[in-house]
This record gives C-alpha cells, structure tokens and sequence, in this order.
C-alpha cells in the first residue's frame, strides 16, 4: 500500500497531502547531490530520511511501488486512498523526483483517476516529461530548476511553471524579489494557473531572515 504524507500544520504545505518517493533509491538524485552547484546538493529529502527512520522505509517503500508499471486495480487502490482525504489540491513528490517513464505513467492514471482534484508536480526530469506527449488536464508540473541562483525565464516544453530557488546574496544582488509566499494554500499559483516564473528563497536564508541574522529581502530592496 502507498504512503500518503499529510503536511503538518503551520508549515508551507499545511493542509495538504501528498505522495513522495525515496531520493536515497533514485540514481539521480544520488548523482545529482554530488553537484553543489545544484540545489540537490542541500536536498532537504535526504536530510529528512537520514533523520526519521521511518519516513525512509515509507519513501523506498513507494518509491519501489511507483517504479514499476501499476495494474488496474492497484491503480484503483491508491485511488480509494486519495479519496479518503477529499482534496481538492495535491502535490506529487514534496520530497523525490521522477525516476523512469513508469512512475510518470503510473502518476498519470492516478491523476486521471481523480478529476475532482488538482495535482501539481515538481519535477527536474524534462527528458522523461517530454517523452510522454500528452499530461492529465488537472496536472499541473512545475519545472524544478536544477541549478540555484540561475533563474530561469522561460518554461521547457510540457511544462505549466517553472520553480526557480536564489540565495539571499544573489536576490539582493539581482535585485530579485522571491514570488513564492511559502503558504501554499493561500496562494495556490502552482496549482491553478500556467505560465508563473516562480522564486523561492533557498531554505538556509528563510532560517536566517526568521532568527534575525538577515534583515528581510523587502526591507532592502
Ligand atoms: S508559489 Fe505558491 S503554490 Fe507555489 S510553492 Fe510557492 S506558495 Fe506554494
């Protein structure tokens, strides 16, 4: 049975729930954290699941699931799942990345098997993206750019956003003011329109501008 994640509240996704997969099993990922260049190289998956035990075996535990083309009925199953929250939004992957054309797929029909709520997917993986020529009408993706503190103007092929992430020193230079508002449910933007350039200030500064170490990025810019 798949694990389904319920955010806690007063954190960004609070109200939400989502499905997530291991970033420790996916070759990517692994190779990917090696780059500092990369925002994988602070994934903040991994800090999780070398922290709790238990949310490791859940993520390898879908990560395997999702890695293998689904049948009907288990398709079906994760379904009844889903249904037992009654969300209207729901993110794919808070933590994890596409690992193969299966779990896209698989994401898919589980998307198109609930056309009452609205899905939204983060993901690095363009290749695999574009290699299925049609997505779900109520997915969005959100093009995960792979590099820090090199924004990205414009939105890859298939693709409905793009999620850039900037360093405080690099927003201030740039004079660049991040747009995500960190509360998801009262903004939705990933979840409900096309076309966003989204920025997030990396999570380090976010911890710095709360303890007071940094003035906010408004009170400078
Ligand atoms: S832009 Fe809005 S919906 Fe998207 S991640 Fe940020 S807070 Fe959430």
């Amino acid at each position: 049975m798949i694990h389904i994640t319920e955010h806690k509240h007063g954190l960004k996704m609070t109200g939400f729930i989502s499905i997530n997969t291991s970033v420790l099993k996916n070759p990517y990922c692994s190779t990917n954290r090696c780059d500092n260049k990369k925002i994988c190289s602070v994934c903040y998956g991994k800090y999780m699941s070398d922290r709790y035990p238990n949310l490791k075996k859940v993520l390898n535990s879908n990560y395997d699931i999702l890695n293998k083309d689904l049948t009907i009925p288990e398709i079906d199953q994760i379904k009844k799942q889903l249904n037992r929250y009654n969300k209207r939004y729901i993110r794919l992957h808070s933590i994890g990345e596409i690992s193969s054309i299966e779990m896209l797929s698989n994401y898919y029909e589980i998307v198109e098997s609930l056309p009452g709520s609205i899905f939204a997917l983060w993901s690095k993986r363009s290749d695999i993206v574009q290699s299925i020529h049609y997505k779900p009408d109520n997915l969005k993706l959100v093009y995960s750019n792979p590099y820090y503190d090199r924004p990205l103007n414009t939105i890859p092929e298939m693709f409905d956003s793009v999620f850039n992430v900037v360093t405080y020193g690099y927003a201030i230079k740039h004079k660049i003011k991040p747009n995500c508002n960190n509360q998801c449910i009262d903004c939705l933007k990933c979840y409900d329109q096309s076309g966003n350039i989204i920025t997030e200030l990396i999570k380090a500064d976010q911890t710095r501008i709360k303890k007071g170490t940094f003035k906010p990025i408004e009170v400078i810019l």
